[in-house]
């Protein structure tokens, strides 16, 4: 038996398949070209991303008969508005990104409605979620209003667009951890909310209808064969499901392009003192997990920038024995704050920097503060999240393509003074989505048999002196309030 997952992230589009036992057996991937048409601007080709995902499907499905369920997992916020009637999209994807709307969200916040905005959505005012992104194609987009008023527009972060494409335009539908991430829903009451729409002008007729994460997301007839869509998460979310932290306190750091670490803080929602984000971690059977989600921009696209701007390696895999080549940073610090500071700090006016430079300070020093800077912005979120929830995680299940680093991996276990596990099956996203699908299809009774499916392939146990911890976390504290001001 196996299952079909569709990983349509950033930087590619991807489908994976899954045995029971929850295995990939292929993968089909396509890079995406993303489009920066002014300064902090985002965008990509929302017919590239159907055109690469039906592709990387088509690809698996030619090869293997009998696949039981389709899943799909998304780069989450990205927004898509495409015209009812017609099938095309009004604008490129606005990706999550994309800084273009940054105005209206300070004028926003001059209003004085961030309050209201948290306590029903649990997000901060910022251009990252999908709400301003959608007025700003309405907007800007001659007779996009008018079209949207006479209800022959809809909205749809990419997962929703991938539906109503795959679907052949029977089910305009998402699931709620994409809802949760538009500004829009109230995740509290779990429904969109009209006073929301309102501020940002949204109209509420092109809004998709919300769904569990497991849930009847309609038949893909468009494919040669024919998958039924049982289970849908944004690509953090399906992360913390492919690494089955199910119970309360249980934490995911995923470290791609950017970090996002994930903790599941139960059924009971809270809205974060320590500008952290409380977002919908998955919905079944009608009953709701929250989590704190602490987001950092850059993680792995400092690695990339090392690489590609400054040429100090040529594969990202050279900077682990560069890092290893000294003792220590020597003192340097590098804050990576390339497109601002997320969170706890939330300043997108921020810039990177490396602190601290000797005559001695070469680029194996660098390297490794680029490495290290990993393991203290994920403290920052760590420290933030225990302050919320007042729980003391003793592990951190990790994954994405720095986790292959073991440099990483030790020093996040020293710096955070807490145990970190890789496990077996590191392509946690399509994974925790492949098994939503496979609960709707029968494969699965629920969360225990994904449980029991996960395993530990690499622990990193806590090896450093605390005097050299605090040391290194006092630089670091220093470094980033030069960088945050
Ligand atoms: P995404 O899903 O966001 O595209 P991935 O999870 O594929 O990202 O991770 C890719 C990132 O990981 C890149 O930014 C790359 O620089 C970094 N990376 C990959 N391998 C290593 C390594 N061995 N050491 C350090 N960084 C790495």
């Amino acid at each position: 038996m196996t299952i079909l997952s569709i990983d349509q992230g950033t930087t590619s589009s991807r489908a994976i398949l899954f045995s029971e036992e929850g295995k990939p057996i292929e993968v089909r991937q396509k890079e995406l070209k993303l489009y920066y048409p002014h300064k902090g601007w985002v965008e990509q080709d929302a017919n590239d991303i159907w055109a690469d995902t039906l592709w990387a499907c088509e690809e698996i499905i030619s090869d293997h008969e009998g696949i039981k369920a389709l899943g799909i997992t998304n780069q989450r916020e990205t927004t898509i508005l495409w015209n009812k009637n017609t099938g095309e999209p009004l604008y490129n994807a606005i990706v999550w990104q994309d800084r273009r709307t940054a105005d209206v969200c300070s004028s926003l916040k001059d209003t004085g409605v961030e309050p209201l905005i948290q306590r029903k959505t649990g997000l901060l005012l910022d251009p990252y979620f999908s709400g301003t992104k959608i007025a700003w194609i309405l907007d800007n987009v001659e007779g996009a209003r008018v079209l949207a008023e006479q209800g022959d527009v809809l909205f749809g972060t990419v997962d929703s667009f991938l539906i109503w494409r795959l679907t052949e335009g029977r089910v305009h539908a998402t699931d709620i951890t994409n809802a949760s991430r538009t500004m829009l829903y109230d995740v509290v009451e779990q429904r969109w909310d009209e006073e929301l729409c309102r501020i940002f002008n949204v109209p509420m007729a092109m809004l998709p209808m919300v769904k569990d994460n497991v849930d009847d997301f309609g038949q893909a007839t468009v494919l040669s064969q024919p998958l039924h869509i049982w289970g849908v998460a944004g690509d953090q979310q399906a992360a913390m499901i492919g690494q089955a932290c199910f119970e309360k306190g249980m934490m995911k750091s995923t470290y791609g392009t950017g970090c996002f670490a994930l903790m599941n803080i139960g059924d009971e929602f809270k809205v974060s003192q320590n500008r952290l984000l409380t977002t919908v971690a998955y919905r079944i059977n009608g009953d709701i997990t929250y989590a704190l989600e602490g987001s950092i921009f850059v993680a792995g696209a400092a690695i990339q920038w090392l690489r590609d701007n400054l040429n100090i390696f040529k594969d990202a895999s050279e900077s682990e024995a560069l890092a290893l080549s000294v003792e220590d940073s020597n003192g340097v610090v590098f804050v990576p704050a390339f497109t601002g500071l997320g969170a706890p700090y939330w300043n997108p006016n921020a810039r990177a920097a490396i602190l601290g430079l000797t005559r001695e300070s070469n680029k194996a020093h660098i390297v490794r503060a680029a490495l290290e800077a990993q393991a203290f912005q994920t403290y920052d979120l760590m420290d933030a999240m225990e302050r919320d929830s007042g729980i003391n995680s003793k592990a951190i299940r990790v994954d994405g393509g720095l986790v292959k680093n073991k440099f990483v991996c030790q020093f996040l276990a020293d710096v955070l003074d807490v145990r970190i596990d890789v496990p077996a099956v590191t392509e946690t996203t399509a994974l925790g989505v492949a098994y939503l699908a496979g609960i709707g299809a029968g494969v699965y009774r629920d969360f225990h048999d994904i449980s029991d499916r996960w395993h530990v392939a690499q622990t990193y146990s806590p090896q450093m002196d605390d005097s050299v911890r605090s040391e290194s976390l006092s630089l670091w504290k220093i470094s980033v309030d030069l960088v945050n001001r």
